[in-house]
């Protein structure tokens, strides 16, 4: 691909302009596009809005389990037969406890997240309670993600001080009930819609490799666009066993960094954040995601586990990024960074293997 090509696509997207269904098909599937090229144009986007910076996340999975839902990707949903440990919402001094972990560990946003359709007014009013306490104690952003939310549980929300509210779209509208069958698509957008009514910043992405077309993705991009969506997970669909859904396409890394690329020039002021499967589809090009994306989970996901946070600092700061931080908390980071790993010297037994084996 000429290198007007690239270039065309930096330019669009920093001009405020939509690339073309055709532009954005041909970046995902044509064979002659080159890597290096692309993820650079992808880049100078990311650099004008983000520079080098990036935020980092941590999950409190805070009720796992118990859903009614049937979300074909989840391990939590009721028609998952994965072995996973349930548990109800933790009892505020756990959930405090992790809010305090998060903060330390450099975290910008600390994401609590609970299965189930969609909280009671009660639950809304405990959740309330607990934002309050986490604003007051740490300066530390506060994310949360709890199913279908009304216009009045997110008005009570936003008084107690969150700061957003996630609620994944997932994909396209029309693969949709390939997906889910207890709710719809609409569902969902009147979720993100009954928090931007009340002023509420929101999070909502997708997960790529469900089984859909490179339109669905491109669809599910614009349609996130069209939301002005504060922050936006990029999933890559991770195949827990006993979930309805794990016969889907294979997802290479040069794929998942397309998807990347596609989502920061269709959204170039969203925070982007590479989100679960980074480590699972990425393989060892996972650094290249941070080109395209501003954004990452320290150490895991809700069911899965991650990178740990060392690696993820360390990675972060070879590639020559910065961590931002919501407080001062360099002393940890600084904690990390010291760490230096021993070189380990080989044995007789790995140098001479024949001895052994004679032995
Ligand atoms: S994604 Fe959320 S709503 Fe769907 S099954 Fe999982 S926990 Fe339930």
């Amino acid at each position: 691909m000429e290198t007007a090509f690239y270039q065309e696509l930096t330019t669009i997207s920093l001009s405020g302009e939509l690339l073309s269904d055709a532009t954005c098909d041909k970046l995902l599937t044509a064979s002659n596009i080159e890597l290096l090229p692309l993820l650079d144009a992808a880049y100078q986007v990311r650099k004008t809005y983000f520079q080098n910076e990036v935020q980092l996340h941590i999950l409190n999975n805070a009720q796992n389990g118990y859903c009614p839902e049937d979300c074909h990707y989840c391990a939590q949903a009721s028609s998952a037969s994965t072995d996973i440990e349930t548990y109800p919402l933790k009892p505020d001094d756990e959930i405090l406890a992790e809010a305090e972990r998060a903060y330390e560990s450099g975290a910008y946003r600390y994401c609590v997240v609970m299965s189930g359709r969609g909280p009671s007014p009660r639950r809304v009013a405990h959740l309330s309670r607990l934002i309050r306490t986490i604003k007051a104690r740490y300066p530390i952003e506060v994310c949360l993600s709890a199913g279908l939310v009304d216009i009045e549980s997110a008005g009570i929300l936003k008084e107690a001080g969150l700061d957003r509210l996630n609620h994944n779209l997932n994909t396209s509208e029309s693969h949709y009930p390939k997906i889910c069958s207890t709710h719809s698509y609409q569902d969902r957008m009147d979720t993100l819609q009954a928090a931007q009514t009340v002023g509420l910043a929101c999070c909502s992405g997708v997960i790529v490799g469900m089984g859909e077309g490179t339109d669905d993705l491109i669809k599910v991009a614009k349609e996130l666009r069209q939301l002005e969506i504060a922050s936006l997970p990029v999933n890559f669909f991770l195949p827990i066993s006993g979930t309805q859904l794990m016969e889907t396409s294979t997802l290479t890394p040069d794929y998942c960094l397309r998807v990347l690329c596609l989502y920061r020039f269709l959204n170039p002021r969203s925070e982007i954040r590479v989100a679960a499967g980074r480590e699972h589809h990425f393989r060892s090009m996972e650094v290249m995601a941070l080109y395209p994306a501003n954004s990452m989970f320290i150490d895991g996901y809700l069911n899965a586990k991650g990178s740990v946070a060392s690696h993820t600092l360390q990675m972060i700061r070879d590639a020559g990024f910065a961590v931002k931080t919501k407080g001062d908390n360099t002393e940890q980071l600084k904690e990390e960074e010291s760490e230096k790993r021993d070189v380990l010297l080989k044995e007789l037994k790995v140098l001479r293997p024949r001895l052994e084996s004679d032995a």
